[in-house]
């Protein structure tokens, strides 16, 4: 980008209607929320199970800023790693019921640093077409050769295994995909790895905290396997901030060593890994949010049964209604807002062009009534 050119590529994205712009809260994450100063119901964060304002949450960070302080001040190998991030890991391999797990900043830095660490040049990398951007990402800077198959089309890509030599394979996917709200077929790519030697890299983000009673899709569908690695955020359900990759005991220390954005990057703050703790607590004794963020997505998809909007296939809280253009798809949103509803228009680049949408994510946090009105503000604006 020319420093001439910045202005008119703005107005060129203004002129798509795709240019984003950021809307500052005014209130705590939630159902509700003041948005640049008006209130809103809104379906549009990822906090699915209500917990990012949750008292418990709020009271373990508080209590361990008070005996960790603030800042770790270090990173992890020099001297940032506190005993309570040591707990916290423990409890989030015991919680997706594997040996050992590590703590990242971001689900976009466990991506980043885990695959690089893992493939290489002279490897190959599989991905499907709709994994989450951070996936690409990691692709591309591992400087493996990068192969993307059709989405959860698994002809493709055992056409791509047979045709692709290397030295390692990795086969990277979303276990829900987060603009669709879909699922890998996880135990048919599990049987795939282990006929072409790969490994199977699950993003997890969308199904932490939902899936398998909350302990994520490696519980759901039974996938614990050396070769299976696990990676979850914690941003999402969880209601906190980071990520965590889980495994074996030898795989953690492997990317202790080497996953860059785990060693070159301060540590996280210790009170984060106390909200995790106590996440991870409520998500055991809340079963209830679960179950009602299943109602929601029931009563949503009954709804849109025999309504002219295109809902997209899916079991989780993000339920995609698609539009199809850029413009009707933010034209919609407006009319949604102005009704003080506030739902995201998604746009491409972020999903493939003509398809951009609705995406309506529930939460927890929902009562029933935020339900009813949610539907009635969608059958008025689709008139
Ligand atoms: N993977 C997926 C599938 C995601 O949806 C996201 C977040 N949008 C990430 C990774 C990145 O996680 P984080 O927000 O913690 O960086």
């Amino acid at each position: 980008m020319h420093p001439d050119q910045l202005e008119p590529a703005l107005a060129a994205l203004a002129a798509e209607h795709r240019l984003r712009q950021r809307h500052a809260l005014h209130s705590p994450q939630g159902p509700r929320v003041n948005i640049d100063g008006r209130d809103y119901l809104a379906f549009a964060s990822n906090d699915y199970l209500g917990l990012a304002n949750h008292p418990a949450l709020k009271r373990a960070m508080q209590q361990a800023i008070e005996q960790w302080g603030v800042g770790a001040g270090a990173s992890e190998l020099v001297a940032g790693h506190f005993a309570i991030q040591q707990q916290a890991e423990a409890a989030l391999a015991d919680w997706v019921g594997c040996e050992a797990a590590l703590v990242f900043g971001s689900g976009y830095a466990a991506n980043l640093g885990v695959i690089t660490s893992l493939v290489g040049r002279g490897d190959a990398v599989f991905a499907d077409k709709l994994n989450h951007a951070s996936l690409n990402d990691a692709c591309v800077l591992s400087r493996a050769d990068f192969q993307r198959f059709r989405h959860s089309d698994l002809a493709h890509l055992e056409a791509l295994l047979q045709k692709t030599p290397a030295r390692t394979r990795l086969i990277a996917v979303d276990a829900v995909y987060s603009m669709d709200g879909d699922e890998a077929p996880l135990r048919e790519l599990l049987a795939l790895a282990e006929r072409y030697d790969a490994w199977l890299y699950l993003d997890d983000a969308h199904g932490f905290g939902l899936l398998g009673e909350g302990r994520g899709a490696l519980v759901e569908y039974a996938l614990h396997h050396p070769r299976v690695v696990y990676m979850a955020t914690l941003g999402k359900a969880a209601g906190v901030a980071g990520a965590f990759v889980a495994g074996s005991h030898a795989l953690v220390q492997w990317l202790v060593n080497t996953a860059r954005t785990y060693i070159f990057t301060t540590a996280h703050p210790p009170a984060q890994a106390a909200a995790i703790l106590a996440s991870l607590q409520v998500m055991q004794q809340e079963g209830w949010r679960r179950e009602q963020v299943q109602q929601h997505i029931l009563t949503l998809r009954q709804f849109m049964q025999d309504k002219s909007l295109r809902l997209l296939s899916s079991r989780s809280p993000i339920q995609a209604i698609i539009i199809g253009t850029n413009e009707a798809a933010v034209g919609m949103a407006a009319a949604l807002r102005e009704r003080g509803v506030w739902i995201p228009a998604i746009r491409p680049p972020t999903v493939p062009a003509g398809t951009a949408r609705l995406r309506v994510s529930l939460s927890a946090g929902h009562t029933a009534g935020d339900l009813a009105a949610l539907l009635a503000a969608l059958q008025q604006v689709a008139r």
